[in-house]
């Protein structure tokens, strides 16, 4: 109970990137009275007793949370003016949730959200976040855009694999600290209504409540702060760019539609060949749906373009039988060119979301005709195109 309470500290709310800097380092100071807003207990980021040469020989290639933030942290101490640290709450087992904001210094209108690790097994979506992170902030972002990355919102799943790796465990991991799935614990789309959630109760499972934990709600307040635009949340595995709806077989007004397959093709081209693909989560198989789903949350209430990446199409390898069973490797390819190239290309195709600019409407009816369009208001000038199409 000491010790419980010892590793319970409070941060000082002052400054969030001294905060995060001194919490990487170990230091926690213990704050006298943080403001409502900041949460007042803090566990210390887990270093002890396990070296970092245990860490990286748990599993080569991925980092552990010590080294993934002592990765921003160091870039941070070299660039101090190029983001800002935001702590957006805790997790039920009082981890710090960070967020990063890049931007340059002109007035946003393109405000982006990436963020990984909702599912505590998926490390390769916190490695693509924080490679997208890294780069950004080592090249810089566009004019007027504003990027925010969380590289792990499920510190408290993350911790448990880690000690599952550490100790040579096996065992599958999912939910949060209190073994909840995050991302069947959002608002939007949570009533199953198809025929088969009788036979397939399983996948139409959600959380009791919406947004019923600290995680949760800390994205969507984040989200109705900020409002973004555009939106990733990276997973594994499958290869692909999913958009909402995942709770339902409809699909969405036209006009969605177009702009959402249009961030979509963007991407895909940003992959060269075998690209990922994009499709509707909610139409995968005729009998699949996800209900509480990050994607249609963002989308549903912010009307966020928000797209679920599938990083790799797994890492099961079909002369490697430990590779069929091992959850954590299914998820998460071993390291090799081809695990470096779909992590580098998501990382790609982050940036041809985050960039991509619209097209003009003129060029869209030509693409794809005019039945998505609104109508001309009265007195508006028919652009070319239309009135030629009509003829
Ligand atoms: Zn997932």
């Amino acid at each position: 109970m000491l010790i419980a309470s010892l590793l319970v500290l409070g941060l000082s709310a002052a400054n969030p990137t001294e905060d995060f800097l001194s919490w990487v380092d170990g230091a926690v100071p213990a704050s006298t009275s943080p403001p409502p807003s900041i949460p007042s207990r803090t566990r210390p980021l887990s270093q002890a007793p396990d070296s970092p040469e245990a860490r990286a020989a748990a599993v080569p290639g991925y980092r552990f949370e010590a080294e993934i933030y002592a990765a921003i942290a160091e870039r941070i101490r070299a660039h101090p003016d190029r983001i800002e640290v935001e702590r957006i709450g805790s997790s039920v087992q009082h981890r710090p949730l960070w967020a990063f904001h890049l931007s340059d210094s002109t007035p946003s209108d393109r405000r982006v959200l990436v963020f990984g690790g909702i599912h505590a097994m998926e490390w390769i979506a916190t490695e693509v976040a924080l490679e997208l992170l890294l780069d950004l902030m080592d090249h810089g972002i566009s004019e007027g855009v504003e990027v925010t990355i969380i590289p792990l919102l499920n510190p408290d799943g993350r911790a448990r694999v880690e000690r599952d790796l550490l100790a040579g465990e096996e065992h599958y991991r999912r939910g949060n600290g209190a073994n909840v799935d995050l991302n069947r614990d959002f608002a939007v789309n949570r009533e199953a209504r198809a025929f088969w959630r009788k036979i397939l109760p399983g996948y139409y499972q959600t959380s009791r409540t919406p947004l019923s934990q600290p995680e949760t709600q800390a994205l969507d307040a984040l989200a109705d702060r900020a409002r973004f635009h555009r939106a990733a949340s990276l997973h594994s595995f499958g290869g692909f760019f999913y958009v909402p709806w995942a709770g339902r077989f409809h699909r969405l007004p036209k006009a969605d539609r177009q702009e959402f397959w249009a961030l979509g093709r963007a991407m895909e081209g940003a992959w060269d060949t075998r690209a990922y693909r994009t499709r509707q989560l909610g139409r995968w198989a005729f009998f699949f749906r996800a209900h509480g789903t990050e994607i249609d949350h963002l989308y549903g209430r912010y009307g966020t373009r928000a797209f679920l990446i599938e990083v790799t199409r797994s890492g099961i390898q079909p002369f490697k039988p430990r590779t069929w069973k091992w959850g954590f490797r299914s998820y998460n390819p071993e390291r090799t060119r081809r695990y470096l190239k779909h992590r580098d290309r998501t990382v790609r195709a982050l940036r041809a979301l985050i960039e991509h600019e619209e097209q003009p409407v003129e060029r869209r009816a030509r693409l794809d005709g005019l039945d998505g369009l609104p109508p001309p208001l009265d007195g508006d000038e028919v652009p070319e195109n239309r009135a030629s199409r009509r003829r």
